[in-house]
């Protein structure tokens, strides 16, 4: 069965966008066909649409084909366009566990779709059951976020797969912390998955969230829809440049992400002597959900010190904690020099 009965139908009839560059095949020498400036200016060019140049080396990094990857302006775009592919507004809904990442109900705000929550367990686990249960006639999109933000634990394997094969519709993996969690990422799981997309983001281990670059992997078909919906130009020349400099950079990104980790377990220690905290929750990824007595106080202290948390008190499972991004060494001491004078 085709996942293609779950695109929209305007979706599936849309005669996208052709740009200059799409216009024609071959070398060009001289381009009199998109009425830029002839004059340099390092880019006075429209970059290419698809970034042929910067797939080739995330596909040779990631193992993962070139044909297989969609760059997104952030992965905020991907999840756009999840919305604009698959959801009819005012009739569509889609499936998320509570807590987790926020931007997937804005995206469905924006676009007037139902918004279908599936509490996780108090201690933040994942139930396929629970979600299958919830999808009607009108679920087209069920999201997973694994690592799992803010509750910061990997979801589990199994369940996820569990998911996958027991919905047809799509369903997306987000795997922004991967870099950080043991669990293997779900992107060479596409070719099994007609319905899998996963999403990866340069924005937390790669060290680059100013630059806006997010991916998403999946079969072919999707792929094209992805294309075909998106703006021309929506990775501009700069930051496709950024990003291949980027790439060749990997042990740099590798090393940093040990230290991350090494500092995460450092973090943990301190934090788990100080008599105010009540817990601090598993983490597969680069931040701490602490669980503090007064949390409020301790936010408002921290702040007062212009040192900077969240607060997430307020998500479901979650109340008194206050979510801690593994910072430099400095920073990190920073932090617990700080909290340990508040206990005084
Ligand atoms: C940070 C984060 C992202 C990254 O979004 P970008 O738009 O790529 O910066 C995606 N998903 C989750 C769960 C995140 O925490």
């Amino acid at each position: 069965m085709s996942i293609e009965r779950f695109v929209r139908p305007n979706i599936q009839k849309l005669k996208p966008y052709s740009s200059a560059r799409d216009e024609f095949e071959g070398n060009g020498e001289v381009f009199l066909d998109a009425n830029e400036s002839p004059y340099e200016t390092d880019v006075n060019r429209y970059p290419d649409p698809y970034q042929r140049e910067l797939k080739k080396e995330i596909a040779k990094i990631k193992g993962v084909n070139a044909q297989n990857i969609f760059l997104g302006n952030g992965s905020d775009e991907a999840i756009d366009l999840i919305f604009r592919i698959f959801c009819e507004p005012g009739k569509d809904n889609i499936i998320i566990s509570d807590p987790t990442y926020g931007m997937y109900k804005v995206s469905a705000d924006i676009h007037d779709i139902e918004v279908v929550k599936v509490p996780l367990s108090e201690s933040f686990e994942f139930s396929a059951q629970e979600n299958l249960d919830k999808v009607n006639d009108s679920t087209k999109v069920i999201f997973i976020c694994s690592p799992n933000n803010p509750s910061g634990n990997d979801l589990s394997v199994d369940e996820i797969e569990r998911v996958i094969k027991g919905f047809e519709g799509v369903v997306v993996i987000d795997e922004a912390y991967i870099d950080f969690s043991d669990q293997n990422s779900f992107s060479n799981k596409i070719d099994q998955f007609p319905n899998l997309i996963v999403l990866q983001t340069f924005s937390k281990a790669w060290g680059l969230a100013g630059l806006r670059l997010g991916l998403a992997y999946a079969s072919e078909v999707i792929i094209g829809y992805f294309n075909k919906v998106k703006p021309p130009y929506n990775i501009n020349q700069l930051t496709q440049k950024r990003a291949l400099e980027a790439l060749k950079n990997k042990a740099e990104v590798q090393a940093n992400v040990t230290t991350i980790l090494s500092e995460r377990e450092k973090l943990r220690n301190e934090l788990e002597q100080l008599p105010n905290v009540i817990e601090i929750l598993p983490s597969d990824t680069n931040f701490l959900m602490v669980r503090f007595e007064n949390a409020p106080e301790i936010f408002q202290y921290l702040l007062s010190l212009e040192v900077i948390i969240r607060d997430r008190s307020k998500a479901l499972h979650c109340d008194k904690c206050l979510r801690i991004t593994v910072g430099t060494p400095e920073e990190n001491k920073k932090l617990i020099d700080n909290l340990k004078s508040y206990q005084q």
